[in-house]
């Protein structure tokens, strides 16, 4: 589905959260490269999916109703064969279903494992004066604890970004630090600009969460991401 069909569809089922799928193929076509994501609505076709892929693979819950998947039991990953896919399906299942008994749960969703990478995050949110604004931080403790993060006011444009990467406390950590992959500088700035370009154009969204990116060497991807919706 293009953006435009998912954000009418939203608007449609009166509802603010679109799904991990939802936001990554938004993002997708905003030129943001994510981890190829799949709906499954079954255990059977979550093995067809997975097994389409290539393992090892990811399956997550996939519920407008359940937004932090991990804490919902929602989130299996190194998943390496029809076995392990078919036991993760059942148990996913079982703990989101107790989690959020009254939780619309679609299926699952499948992705390949994502390499392991240097762990940063992006995302936007709306300042009361300012407008959207897009963030930028390393992932894990450096955003929750130390909160190291980054903000512009959008449009931003390339030296805008270029600032932000560089402007964390953390930097040292994209840069090599103690025999880690450096991470891909031009390609974080870019997808920066690329959120920045897509929020400007798009009205209605109220906040966007890519957490985490994993960057490497050549390149960046989006692992996790989570779109909400203005009230309209
Ligand atoms: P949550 O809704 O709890 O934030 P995530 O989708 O972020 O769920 O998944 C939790 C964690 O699982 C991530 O922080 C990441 O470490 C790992 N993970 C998720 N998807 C992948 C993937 N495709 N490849 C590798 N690791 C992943
Ligand atoms: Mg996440």
């Amino acid at each position: 589905m293009t953006t435009a069909q998912i954000l009418s569809r939203a608007r449609q089922e009166k509802r603010k959260v679109l799904t991990e799928i939802e936001a990554k193929s938004i993002l997708g076509e905003a030129g943001i490269t994510c981890t190829p994501t799949v709906l499954a609505t079954s255990r059977e076709k979550a093995v067809s999916v997975s097994e389409e892929f290539g393992y090892p693979v990811v399956l997550k819950v996939s519920s407008v109703d359940i937004s932090h998947k991990s804490d919902a039991g929602g989130v299996k990953v190194g998943l390496k064969n029809r076995a392990e896919v078919e036991a993760a399906y059942d148990a996913i299942m079982t703990s989101c279903r107790a989690y959020a008994p009254g939780a619309d749960i679609e299926g699952v969703s499948v992705q390949p494992m994502a390499r392991p990478g240097t762990e940063v995050i992006m995302g936007m949110t709306r300042d009361k004066s300012f407008g959207p604004v897009v963030m930028f931080g390393l992932g894990g403790v450096f955003v929750e604890v130390l909160k190291d993060v980054a903000f512009r006011i959008v449009p931003i444009d390339g030296n805008d970004a270029a600032e932000m990467v560089d402007g964390i406390q953390g930097k040292k950590l994209l840069e090599g630090y103690r025999g880690k992959e450096t991470a891909d500088k031009a390609r974080l700035q870019e997808m920066l600009v690329q959120l920045s370009s897509f929020v400007d154009a798009t009205p209605g969204i109220e906040e966007i969460d890519m957490n985490p990116v994993f960057a490497y060497s050549d390149g960046a991807m989006v692992v996790d991401a989570r779109i909400i919706l203005s009230e309209e």
